[in-house]
């Protein structure tokens, strides 16, 4: 049987028609993969002037999703405020986005509300069965444990969501994310992570190389006519051909799945991937400088080889070699070609 945690749908809810739509079309193309339908409801948008969500309204068309699908439905809080009312709605997970994740206050706030509204099950106002948290929007592994653990005390079901920081991954904060709590699922959103419907696919694989538990997947019947994320949302037909591969590959117990020991080194390859993304963008940019610099020098008549600033920064290299713990010899060899390059880009 398949397990893993799927929470799917638009970035924002727009119309109740878009709404409705999205979530039947969705659940057309899963047949009988279950999922939470996500809807962000109040947006937390970085320009005042754009699309800020619909509001409360929209908690009603969710609960139209839930009640003509059976699809239980998932949206974004902020404030102890939306806390209320999507518990009065009957919403039955809430997700804690990368900004509100930011500001541990915020979220000690949000779990506090949560606990007062469900301390007692009772109560009709709690049907919650799980809390999603991002991670933060900067590289903060110790911020999205410590929020893992100010949601913990609400005693209802966390998650987190790797949505990594700047449409990058960020597998590093994750994997130390995974180590010290594997006992917590960690879902993978590669909507927010990439900023790009076209990455997605991609990225999916990720979830049985690494022996994630899921995906938060940014949905649209519409994506190009989407008022928030409209590069990253997959039609509902692009989600269907991207889950299938990784269906069969969701590894929990099967013998076909990578084991423990290999899928560490999955994690650590992940790790260099990202660390070998970052050297080369800071080569380039690096390059970028330096051609800058060229124009400055022929504007100034100034010769591309200055001897006395070469000596300086193989100086200070030498010095730097010990406290990073790499060889002067390699240090200086690699500086020696980068620096071979940005004269070769200055003539
Ligand atoms: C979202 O899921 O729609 C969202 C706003 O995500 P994030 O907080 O990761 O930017
Ligand atoms: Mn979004």
């Amino acid at each position: 049987m398949v397990r893993g945690t799927f929470i799917l749908g638009p970035c924002a809810a727009e119309s109740r028609e878009q709404v409705l739509v999205t979530a039947r079309q969705i659940k057309d193309v899963c047949g009988n993969i279950p999922f939470v339908f996500r809807a962000g409801v109040w947006k937390p948008r970085t320009s005042p002037h754009t699309f800020q969500g619909i509001g409360e309204a929209a908690l009603g068309w969710l609960s139209e999703v839930r009640a003509s699908l059976g699809v239980p439905v998932a949206t974004e809080v902020a404030t102890p405020e939306h806390v209320d009312s999507a518990l009065k709605a009957g919403i039955d997970y809430l997700w804690i986005g990368a900004r509100t994740s930011a500001n541990p206050l915020a979220v000690s706030a949000l779990a506090e509300a949560i606990q007062v509204r469900c301390a007692d099950k009772s109560q009709t106002e709690c049907a919650l069965k799980g809390i999603f948290i991002k991670n933060p929007v900067n590289e903060d592994a110790g911020l999205w444990l410590g929020n893992i653990e100010r949601l913990e005390k609400t005693g209802i079901p966390v998650l987190a969501v790797h949505r990594g920081c700047n449409h990058r991954p960020c597998w590093r904060m994750a994997h130390k994310v995974r180590t010290e709590r594997p006992d917590i699922q960690m879902l993978l959103d590669p909507s927010h992570m990439s900023g790009n419907a076209s990455k997605v696919p991609a990225l999916m694989q990720k979830i049985p190389e690494l022996g994630l538990e899921g995906a938060m997947v940014e949905v649209h019947y519409q994506p190009e006519c989407a008022l928030s994320d409209k590069n990253q949302q997959l039609t509902p037909i692009q989600l269907g051909n991207s889950l299938d591969p990784i269906m069969s590959r969701l590894c929990f117990e099967s013998p076909t799945c990578p084991t423990k020991d290999e899928k560490e080194l999955n994690w650590l390859r992940a790790e260099i991937d990202e660390l070998d993304e970052q050297l080369w963008a800071t080569i380039a940019a690096r390059m970028d400088v330096s051609k800058r610099i060229g124009a400055w020098k022929k504007a100034n008549h100034v010769a591309p080889l200055q001897p006395e600033r070469y000596e300086k920064i193989v100086e200070s290299l030498r010095s730097r070699a010990g406290q990073l713990g790499l060889s002067e010899e390699f240090m200086l060899n690699v500086w020696e070609l980068i620096h071979e390059e940005s004269l070769r880009q200055q003539s």
